[in-house]
C-alpha cells in the first residue's frame, strides 16, 4: 500500500509535481541515437546524469546501452565544458571507433550555456574527429520538455545534420516511426515490405535492442539507419511521420530542408490509426494492398466482435506519452471501451482537446490532462473508479492499492519483458493489445467469481 496516502480531495498544485508521469528529455534522445547504426550517445553533463539516462534504458529494453559522458566535474560547472567534451570524442573515436557520436546536453551543460557546434567546429579544426566519421548533437534541456521532447529534438538533428537536398527525388518514402518500441519500427518495416514499397525508416533500434543471444558483445548492434541513408531521405519522395509530437518536427524539417513533403499521422494502434497508416502509404507509393495484410485487418475486426461483449462500457484509466495515448484512446473508443482518466506527464496544447473530440458523445465525463502527474491521476481514480489501468511500470502501485487489473504499456516497464519483441502496432499488434485487455479484464472476472459462476468457457 505505497501510494496509500494519496487523499481522494483534489487541491490544485502548481509548484508541486508528485510522481512524475514523464522522465527526462536526454533519455529519449539516447533512444532516438541508438537507432543510427554504429552510434555512439554521448550525454555532456555529469556521470549521475549519464548513468541515469543508460539505466533507464538498459531496464526497459533489457540491454546493454553503451553510451559515453563528458563527466562534468566542479571545473566543467564553472568554466564550461569545452575541453570534457574535446578530450571525450578523441577518446571516444580513438578507442570505441563508432561510425558517428550523438552529443545531447544535459540540464547542467545547458545552464552553463555550452555551445555544442561551436565545439564541434573546435574539435574538427583540432582534428579529433576522424575523416569518414560524423557527429551530430541536439539540446535536451530537461527543466523544460520530457522524453517525448528529447526524442523529437535527437531526430530532427537526423534532419539537420545529414538529410541533403536532391532535385530528382527517388520512388521512396521516409518512415519516421516515433518513439515506439524496436519490435513495432521491425512491424511497420513488415507492413511496408508487404506492400512492395522502398522506405528508408529513422530512427530505427530494430536489431539494437531486441537482438538475439549470441555469446559474443557487439558494441555496434546490426540494425540502426546509417549515415549514408540519412543523407539519402532529402531524395526521398515524401515522408511519413509518425506520432505528431515525436516525429513532427523532423518531418517538417525535411520539408523545409528538401522540399521532401511529409504526412503527419498518429501512431498506427488500433484498426483505425492502422487503417489509415497503411491507406497513406498506398497513396505515397501507388501500390495497392496486398490480402496478406486484408487478412490481418479481418482477423483483428474478429476479435473485437467475438468479444465486444467484454469491451463493452469497461471503464479504463491511461498513463503515457501525447502519441501513444491518442492513438490508444481512438483504439479504445472504438471497441466500445470508456477512457475515463487519462494523464500525460508531457505538456501539450493540443494534446487535451484532441483527447476530448475523440470521447465526444461517451456517456460519462472524461478527465485529462497534459503536463499533470500521476498523483492526480490517482485521485480521479479514488473519486471514480474504473476497471482496467494502461500504462508504465509505475502505474503498478496504483494498481495494488486500488486492486485495479494493469496494462503494462509505453515507457519505461521495468518488470516486465515482452514489449521489445512483440508489437502493439499495426493490425497484428492490435490482436495482441486485445489478448492483454481480454487477459487481464477475465482474469479479474475468473478471480471474482463465486463458485457457483466460476465458468469454463467464458
Ligand atoms: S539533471 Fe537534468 S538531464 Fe540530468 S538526470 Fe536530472 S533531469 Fe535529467
Amino acid at each position: 500500500m505505497l501510494l496509500r496516502h494519496t487523499p481522494k480531495e483534489i487541491t490544485e498544485r502548481k509548484a508541486l509535481t508528485v510522481n512524475p508521469a514523464k522522465t527526462c528529455q536526454p533519455i529519449g534522445a539516447m533512444y532516438a541515437s541508438l537507432g543510427i547504426h554504429g552510434c555512439l550517445p554521448h550525454s555532456h553533463g555529469s556521470q549521475g546524469c549519464y548513468s541515469y539516462h543508460r539505466s533507464t534504458l538498459t531496464r526497459h529494453y533489457k540491454e546493454p546501452v553503451m553510451a559515453a559522458t563528458s563527466s562534468f566535474t566542479e571545473g566543467a560547472s564553472v568554466f564550461g565544458g569545452q575541453a570534457n567534451l574535446l578530450q571525450a570524442l578523441n577518446n571516444i573515436f580513438t578507442i570505441y571507433e563508432p561510425d558517428v557520436v550523438a552529443v545531447h546536453t544535459t540540464c547542467l551543460s545547458e545552464t552553463i550555456g555550452d555551445d555544442v557546434p561551436q565545439i564541434f567546429s573546435k574539435a574538427e579544426a583540432d582534428g579529433k574527429i576522424p575523416e569518414g566519421k560524423y557527429v551530430l548533437h541536439a539540446n535536451t534541456p530537461s527543466y523544460v520538455g520530457t522524453h517525448v521532447t528529447g526524442f523529437a529534438n535527437m531526430t530532427k538533428a537526423m534532419v539537420d545534420y545529414f538529410a541533403k537536398s536532391k532535385e530528382h527525388k527517388e520512388n521512396r518514402i521516409n518512415i519516421i516511426p516515433g518513439w515506439v518500441e524496436p519490435s513495432d519500427m521491425k512491424e511497420i518495416k513488415r507492413i511496408a515490405g508487404e506492400l512492395g514499397i522502398r522506405f528508408i525508416m529513422f530512427p530505427d533500434t530494430d536489431n539494437v535492442l531486441n537482438g538475439p543471444q549470441t555469446g559474443k558483445f557487439t558494441m555496434y548492434p546490426k540494425g540502426g539507419v546509417t549515415i549514408d541513408k540519412l543523407m539519402e531521405t532529402g531524395g526521398s519522395r515524401g515522408t511519413l511521420a509518425l506520432g505528431r509530437l515525436t516525429s513532427g518536427p523532423a518531418a517538417h524539417a525535411l520539408d523545409t530542408k528538401c522540399k521532401v513533403p511529409c504526412e503527419i499521422l498518429d501512431l498506427p494502434i488500433g484498426i483505425k490509426a492502422t487503417d489509415r497508416f497503411v491507406d497513406t502509404l498506398r497513396k505515397m507509393a501507388g501500390v495497392n494492398v496486398p490480402d496478406s495484410i486484408n487478412i490481418e485487418r479481418g482477423q483483428l475486426l474478429d476479435i473485437i466482435t467475438d468479444m465486444q461483449a467484454y469491451f463493452y462500457h469497461k471503464k479504463v484509466g491511461l498513463v503515457g506519452d501525447p502519441d501513444q495515448l491518442e492513438a490508444l484512446t481512438e483504439f479504445l473508443v472504438s471497441i466500445d471501451m470508456l477512457p475515463v482518466h487519462i494523464v500525460t506527464g508531457t505538456k501539450d496544447k493540443k494534446f487535451e482537446k484532441r483527447i476530448m473530440s475523440l470521447t465526444e458523445g461517451l456517456p460519462c465525463k472524461v478527465n485529462v490532462k497534459s503536463g499533470a502527474d500521476m498523483m492526480l491521476f490517482h485521485q480521479w481514480i479514488k473519486n471514480e473508479p474504473v476497471d482496467l489501468l494502461i500504462g508504465n511500470t509505475y502505474v503498478k502501485y496504483i494498481s495494488r492499492d486500488e486492486d485495479i487489473p494493469f496494462i503494462r504499456f509505453g515507457f519505461p516497464i521495468l518488470d516486465r519483458i515482452g514489449h521489445s519483441y512483440f508489437p502493439t502496432v499495426g493490425y497484428r499488434g492490435g490482436m495482441r493489445f486485445l489478448e492483454k485487455i481480454l487477459d487481464a479484464l477475465m482474469d479479474r472476472q475468473d478471480r471474482d467469481s463465486s463458485e457457483i459462476e466460476f465458468d469454463l468457457v467464458m
